[in-house]
């Protein structure tokens, strides 16, 4: 502990988080209505989602069996009975007046994920439950109206909800879990994951233990509200460890109530805001819902979904790693997008050298990407460009074995993406860009290089310490007068020959 000041104590930060991921069924969670985002106001709903009387609730099949996906990759039991329960509450965008929610038996039981972390090392985090809910439509308050606005077109989107234990440490932590939750969800294709569309809304459960005269003090846990980006799930997380912090230093002596409140984050004034106090579950009058039957899970169902638990994302960087020799960085940019790594898994399997296959796809590949992003979508991934497994595993090849310089292979991507099924070699006939390993071509170059540069040359013979920056200088000459194409390797050794001879002559 610090004893120069001794003003903040030492303590523990304690957050776990509640995720709410939105399913992307066809159908809504207990009705036919579509599920879709971005359809004109209520033309997503029908008397089910109305609540209108005399209608019943049909469960969707495919939802279960997408939040048994998600419950089998975050290795929770998947229950072999559950049933639905009403959520009581009177909102205007629940036109039911209750959520239809799981209570006391959600779908999957206890889990656990081993999160990677920043510096290199990982936690276990782990899972209390995840269990199936409707969403609830939207209300909007618009500026100079005098009336709200209700859009049910959310309400009865399947949600899955995640709760996870208080194992996360940090803010960091926090955000790192919602990121590696979410590309878990898209490698399994339940959920697009787009932020900004509300897929995904994030609770962290925050609360400090504090060293303090030989006492542990548990400040009240503090759950922030509705989240929807990764950023501020952060600066939520950290705000709160501050606000917990200061209000304990303020009156150290006092026993922090063991209530829980819930607070809203204000992203404009990067603060939390005081909601409601002393929530209990008792307050929903949680029953079960009469209209729905429990749900038996026999074990062949689950089984039958189990193939689609495909490699996740954290077994397939640790894969790239140990089995490609990738960087951690390059390992984590290549399976960021489950297209992606698919595409690269498919050039591998096809024999390409994959430290060249590597460099193809973070170079050429992410950056023509890119590219095509700002001018035509939001995003284009690499695995969206024109440009096949086949294609990659030929052009990687070529450059393997000299037949293209690797700085050639920028031109003929960018060839190859703009000439459908063209083919890497002809490419770089076409491009003039074909190596050329003729020891003569070579030689002539060489041979002019040095003619030009004579001062290199007398660098290179007579200045020790100028030796190393003239050879470099003179391949770059060679390269340069051979317009790329010369072999690299071939023009080292013809130089270093050249050269040699040149000194021993005294020339
Ligand atoms: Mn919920």
């Amino acid at each position: 502990m610090s004893t120069t000041t001794a003003v903040e104590p030492q303590y523990k930060v304690l957050i776990g988080m509640e995720i709410h991921v939105q399913l992307a069924t066809k159908s809504k969670m207990f009705t036919g209505a579509a599920n879709g985002f971005g359809g004109a106001p209520n033309s997503q709903v029908d008397p089910v989602i109305l609540g209108l009387p005399g209608v019943l609730p049909v469960i969707n099949k495919r939802a279960v069996e997408m939040a048994m996906m998600v419950g089998l990759a975050l290795n929770c039991q998947i229950a072999p009975h559950t049933k639905w329960d009403r959520k009581s509450y009177y909102y205007p965008d629940l036109p039911k007046n209750y959520q239809i929610s799981q209570y006391d038996q959600p779908l999957c039981g206890p889990g656990s994920i081993e999160l990677p972390l920043s510096d290199g090392s990982s936690k276990s985090v782990r899972i209390r439950r995840a269990h199936l809910e409707e969403d609830a439509g939207k209300l909007m308050h618009e500026a100079g109206m005098t009336e709200s606005l209700v859009d049910l077109n959310r309400a009865g989107t399947p949600l899955l909800e995640i709760v996870t234990e208080p194992d996360l440490n940090s803010p960091e932590e926090a955000r790192l879990f919602g990121e590696e939750l979410r590309r878990i969800c898209r490698y399994l294709a339940v959920s697009h994951g787009i932020m900004q569309q509300g897929h995904m809304r994030f609770e962290p459960n925050i609360n400090l233990h504090i060293y303090h005269n030989g006492k542990t003090v548990k400040t009240a846990i503090t759950e922030v509200k509705n989240l929807n980006s990764f950023r501020s799930v952060e600066r939520a997380c950290s705000y709160e460890i501050q606000r917990q912090l200061a209000e304990f230093l303020a009156n150290p002596e006092v026993v922090p109530s063991q209530g829980k409140s819930t607070r809203g984050w204000d992203d404009d004034k990067g603060m939390t805001l005081l909601q409601r106090e002393k929530e209990e579950a008792h307050d929903y009058r949680y029953f079960p819902d009469p209209d729905l039957v429990p749900l038996h899970v026999d074990p062949t169902w689950v089984n039958d979904i189990r193939p689609g638990v495909v490699e996740l994302p954290i077994a397939r960087r640790k894969r790239y790693q140990e089995k490609f020799g990738m960087s951690a960085k390059e390992a984590f940019s290549l399976t960021e997008e489950r297209d992606v790594a698919d595409l690269f898994d498919q050039a591998a399997s096809l024999g390409a050298p994959v430290r060249r296959l590597t460099n193809l796809f973070l170079g050429p590949a992410a950056k023509m990407a890119n590219e095509a992003a700002s001018a035509e979508a939001a995003t284009v991934l690499i695995s969206d460009l024109p440009v096949t497994a086949q294609q990659y595993a030929k052009l990687a090849e070529l450059i393997e074995s000299g037949g293209i310089s690797a700085t050639s292979a920028v031109p003929v991507f960018e060839y190859l993406v703009k000439n459908l099924n063209a083919d890497p070699a002809d490419a770089a006939q076409k491009l003039g860009l074909v190596q050329v390993r003729d020891q003569n071509q070579t030689e002539a170059w060489v041979m002019q290089a040095i003619a030009a540069n004579p001062q290199a040359i007398s660098d290179y013979k007579n200045n020790p310490k100028k030796k190393q920056a003239s050879m470099g200088f003179l391949r770059g000459a060679v390269m340069k007068a051979s317009q790329g194409k010369a072999d690299p390797k071939l023009v080292g050794e013809i130089l270093e020959t050249k050269l040699n001879a040149a000194a021993a002559d005294g020339a």
